[in-house]
């Protein structure tokens, strides 16, 4: 018999889930609350797309090869379709410096390191005009889940049959076999489960920055810059930057500010202090000066980051059967690393796995949970270390009276001396590095292999002077004379957080 599955929300999770599922003969229907998508291209989606549900729509995404290996393997035709609309494919040897270019030799295997980059607005569009051309998937707009429909068992789980939706009609009962949450970082399904009476238990840890965005269209004449020594991407300390190419022209930066950096944070906002940052950053520079580019878009910022992780299988005992979450409603991860959307798209299809592997509903249950640890509790771990590491980081930026202690200088010396330096000069340790960044393998595995701690050790071996070509250009300007360029105090936060001297 054909299962019946409602989805909660039309953005990645649920497009993810309904691509998986809807191909596996499920019907399937996707219940979205706000409007449907305007009938244009990309430039239309962008600038018109009602999407309250999605704060983070109009910020930069980019989306990891491990996405990509996801829609080749499994949605071919979806990629020619993105890429139709204008979606880029960065492959790896488009991110190499200039040193490391000079001596990179092609591999087969290169091509799996790809990224798609675009306008968020622009790939979800295509998902979206995709799916809902899926024989067995309805995609309803205006449609808010207000509720599960469902009642404890015997063993205290909450055993879903449907959900309470609401619409222009009013209010109404719907029943499936399997409900699927994937309404985002605002989902309610966890709550919905404590008000039956069930308790799950959640980890939440700030990601101790803000994000800005702006969004620029390269002039008619004018081509993007070419990859220059300075990185398109960098951390100051004080503030983090990201240049992402997009579709049709298109490419947005991102600033990403330190909470505890309040005037810098209040200051960002304004379109001119924002694009003065930018000309002070050699590796973005280029491509916002005024000749080549114009911004198309206002500042657009972000609080209320977090890392998130929730479980429905406690202790190998399931709290619901029926229901799944999928997206941020499971699992919310820092944007800097650019993985939320691949995480959704992993979650889809081991949930695809799971329940074309077993019918019965807890064991469906404790598998999923089981195959989701196994796949990205590693990466949202190793996240959250460095998310603590660089919070304590800007703290002490701001703190006159900080000195560091010996194991912080080396640390330090071991990421600037020894790992920095062995991947900017050899393009087979980046192309080993970056699998565990796209997520193909676990993030740390690159540094386990001997040949290659051997390079980052040699690297660390070998004296200054014989290395100082191999340091990264300065990528800007230091804290103090950012402030000071800007007019804005550079001591008013350490005063307000009593860490002046
Ligand atoms: C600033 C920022 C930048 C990011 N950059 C990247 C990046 O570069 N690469 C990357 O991979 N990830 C990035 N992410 C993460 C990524 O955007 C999220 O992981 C992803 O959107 C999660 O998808 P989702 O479907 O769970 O949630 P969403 O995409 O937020 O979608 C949830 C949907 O559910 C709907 N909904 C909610 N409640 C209901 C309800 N009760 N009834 C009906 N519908 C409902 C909402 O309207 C919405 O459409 C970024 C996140 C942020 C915040």
């Amino acid at each position: 018999m054909t299962e019946r599955v409602l989805i909660i929300g039309a953005g990645m999770a649920g497009l993810f889930t309904a691509l998986a599922l809807g191909a596996s003969g499920r019907q399937v229907d996707i219940l979205e609350r706000d409007p449907p998508a305007p009938d244009g291209g990309a430039d239309d989606a962008f600038e018109t797309w009602n999407r309250r549900g999605v704060g983070h729509l109009r910020h930069s995404h980019a989306f990891l090869a491990r996405l990509r290996k996801i829609i080749v393997d499994n949605h071919p035709a979806l990629l020619d379709e993105l890429k139709a609309a204008g979606v880029q494919e960065l492959k790896f040897a488009d991110g190499l410096n200039p040193i490391a270019k000079a001596r990179y030799r092609a591999r087969p295997e290169d091509a799996g390191l790809t990224v798609l980059t675009s306008r968020r607005t622009t790939l979800e569009l295509v998902l979206r005009r995709y799916v809902e051309r899926m024989a067995n998937v309805t995609l309803h707009s205006g449609v808010n889940a207000a509720g599960l429909l469902g009642s404890l068992d015997g063993e205290n789980r909450y055993v879903v049959r449907g959900l309470r939706l609401e619409d222009a009609d009013g209010l109404r009962e719907e029943e499936a076999d399997l409900v699927v949450d994937a309404a985002g970082r605002m989902s309610q399904g966890f709550e919905w489960l404590a008000e039956a009476g069930v308790s799950t238990p959640e980890e939440s840890e700030d990601a101790g920055i803000l994000y800005y965005t702006r969004h620029y269209r390269l002039r008619p004449d004018q081509d993007a810059p070419e990859r220059a020594a300075a990185p398109a991407a960098g951390d100051l300390g004080y503030i983090k930057y990201g240049l992402f190419p997009a579709d049709n022209r298109c490419f947005s930066i991102t600033l990403a500010v330190p909470e505890i950096e309040q005037t810098l944070r209040q200051a960002v906002l304004k379109p001119e202090t924002f694009d003065r940052i930018c000309s002070l950053l050699p590796g973005i520079a280029r491509w916002t000066d005024v000749e080549r580019s114009e911004p198309i878009s206002k500042v657009f910022g972000m609080g209320d980051l977090k890392s998130r992780w929730r479980d429905t299988v406690v202790d190998g005992r399931p709290k619901a059967l029926n229901l799944f979450f999928v997206g941020d409603g499971l699992v919310r991860t820092n944007p800097l690393y650019g993985r939320g959307c691949s995480f959704a798209a992993v979650e889809a299809h081991l949930l695809r796995d799971v329940l074309d592997a077993h019918r019965r509903p807890a064991a469906r249950a404790i598998a999923y949970h089981d195959a989701v640890s196994a796949e990205l509790r590693p990466y949202y771990d190793d996240m959250r270390t460095q998310d603590r590491s660089a919070i304590r980081r800007a703290r002490n930026a701001l703190d006159p009276a900080y000195r560091p202690r010996a194991k912080a200088k080396v640390l330090k010396s071991f990421g600037e001396d020894a790992v920095t330096i062995a991947l900017r000069s050899d393009p087979d340790l980046i192309r080993e590095f970056m699998r565990g960044f796209h997520m193909l393998e676990p993030s740390s595995a690159w540094l386990k292999r001997p040949a290659n701690l051997a390079k980052v050790m040699g690297a660390w071996a070998t004296p200054k002077s014989a290395k100082a070509s191999l340091y990264p250009p300065r990528l800007g300007p230091d804290r103090s004379e950012m402030f000071g360029t800007l007019n804005l105090s550079a001591t008013a936060d350490a005063e307000r957080l009593g860490l002046a001297a």
